[in-house]
């Protein structure tokens, strides 16, 4: 069968085996268009106990000849799946929009390409992640191997589908491991269409498998005895349960990428222009909902009444572009779902009720059906108030203004969250310097909120454990082990 999945026609199977096969548990679950809160599906099925079981079942069997499998083979099935993903990619998107309501040329088309180049990048590696060795001055030559884990698994959220699932399933894959995919509950679809596309890339029977389901399904795998590994995205609650379900199971590796609550410092000589549209674009980009948005602006005295005004006014000349997200021209839909949208509004009430800040834009829902919500601004905010620790995971910034380089630093590092910071400055060693005394796992120096497949990515402090992206993925995915040669005899 090839790719015939569409919105008119949504997979409504686990893909096990290479095979869409119907779940051995009866349970389903339902989902929503979060533009009108129409009914998408109220039969998705949701991946039990025996289905685990058996998708772990196909990957160990498939184990031993995929990670045997010479290179170029491997490769040219990667690359040939990338292609795929990039052939359907409007087709993905689609899949995905239809729940989580991120427009195409905004989010969904980056969000899906974002998948098909961690398997460009990834296919790559697969000859180049040699192993080391020793010399033989003690009398025995070591020789380390990069060892497949050999089951692994990742959990992913909704805000991006598929670039979460690329950013899981290249490395595993490129390092022989077999892996299984569970996507969020609110925007599984283009995950399950994935299936048709592993199969028509030749990746054998059990190394790619899709289990939609719910956090139930996700625990199961975390706490599975024979997976080897958890690659998990959401939020930091979810993500200390998997890490103590994989505690008490049989230790599985974990690699955790969690939440964030992003700092933007914008010193007096920084170039106005494009810090006022980074900070704009970056708390506006799929509706906020983006772990590494940037939700806190520390301003400097000094520019703050120029950056202010700009910021305002970028923010309310994007909120135009608020709308249906099937037309054309819309930048920026509504809220994934009811829930969210709740949590969202209630950020904003509660910091409305206890006077946290100046609210100067936004607040209000637009319209009334959907879940669409005003990118809305917090100035003179309240250090200790809830909205200024915590993460919204929507459209809605903080700021502040700030007069020292440790006032501002002191301000960026008080939080739980490290996942990224930027700094905004024309003064090259001020930029390093904060850039190194920032407790995050990433930096932006004149740009935040970036992220490259290169380069690691992730957390420190609640925001993670460990890295995707880059070499680091590679080593998350593999164990190294030690050969030890006796070379003291003839
Ligand atoms: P979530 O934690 O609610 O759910 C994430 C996934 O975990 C879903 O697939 C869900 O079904 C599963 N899950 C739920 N309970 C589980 C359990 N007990 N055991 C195993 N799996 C379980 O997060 P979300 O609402 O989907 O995503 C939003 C959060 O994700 C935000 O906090 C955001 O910052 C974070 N996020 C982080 C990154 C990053 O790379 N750091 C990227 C995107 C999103």
């Amino acid at each position: 069968m090839s790719f015939n999945f569409s919105k008119a026609n949504l997979p409504k199977q686990l893909f096990i085996n290479n095979e869409y096969v119907d779940s051995k548990s009866s349970k389903k679950f339902s989902i929503y268009n979060p533009k009108n809160g129409d009914l998408v599906a109220d039969d998705v099925p949701l991946a039990g106990e025996e289905d685990v079981d058996i998708a772990v079942a196909a990957a160990e069997k498939a184990l031993p000849a995929w990670k045997a499998m010479k290179a170029v083979e491997r490769r040219a099935i990667m690359l040939k799946f990338a292609d795929l993903l990039d052939k359907h990619n409007s087709e993905l998107a689609e899949l995905s929009r239809i729940t989580m309501g991120a427009p195409y040329g905004a989010w969904g088309k980056f969000e899906v390409g974002m998948s098909s180049q961690q398997f460009r990048y990834y296919e790559g590696w697969i000859d180049k992640f040699p192993g080391e060795s020793f010399p033989q001055e003690d009398g025995y030559i070591k020789i380390v191997r990069n060892e497949p884990l050999g089951v692994t698994a990742g959990i992913t959220p909704w805000n991006g589908p598929a670039g979460n699932f690329g950013m899981k399933a290249a490395p595993a894959l490129a390092t022989g491991n077999c892996f299984i995919l569970k996507p969020s509950e609110k925007a599984p679809f283009s995950s399950m269409a994935i299936g048709a596309l592993v199969r028509e890339a030749g990746f054998p029977p059990g190394v790619l498998q899709v289990l939609s389901g719910d956090g139930s399904t996700g625990a199961l795998l975390a706490s599975h005895m024979r997976i080897a590994k958890i690659s998990f995205t959401g939020s930091i609650g979810t993500g200390k349960k998997v890490q103590e379900l994989a505690a008490k199971s049989n230790l599985k590796r974990v690699t955790l990428e969690l939440g964030g609550k992003s700092p933007a410092v914008v010193f007096d000589d920084a170039n106005l222009e494009n810090a006022v549209e980074w900070c704009a674009n970056m708390i506006t980009a799929n509706t906020g909902q983006v772990c590494i948005a940037a939700s806190r602006v520390y301003v400097q005295e000094g520019i703050y009444e120029r950056f202010i005004q700009a910021y305002k006014d970028a923010i309310i000349s994007r909120s135009k572009t608020i709308g249906d997200p099937e037309k054309d021209g819309t930048q920026i839909g509504p809220l994934a779902d009811e829930l969210q949208f709740d949590r969202v509004m209630g950020f904003i009430q509660r910091a409305k009720d206890s006077k946290a800040g100046e609210m100067i834009t936004g607040g209000k829902r637009i319209g009334d059906t959907g879940y669409f919500v005003e990118p809305t601004v917090f100035t003179n905010i309240d250090i200790n108030s809830e909205i200024h620790q915590d993460e919204v995971f929507g459209p809605v910034s903080v700021v502040r203004t700030f007069k020292t380089e440790e006032e501002v630093l002191a301000l960026s590092n008080n939080t739980k969250y490290g996942l990224m910071a930027g700094v905004f400055t024309q003064d090259i060693n001020r930029a390093l310097r904060i850039g190194s005394e920032f407790e995050s796992g990433m930096v932006g120096i004149n740009c935040i909120s970036l992220f490259s497949v290169s380069a690691p990515f992730g957390g420190s402090k609640e925001s993670g454990l460990g890295r995707e992206c880059g070499i680091h993925a590679l080593r998350a995915y593999t164990e190294p082990k030690t050969l030890m040669i006796n070379m003291n005899y003839k």
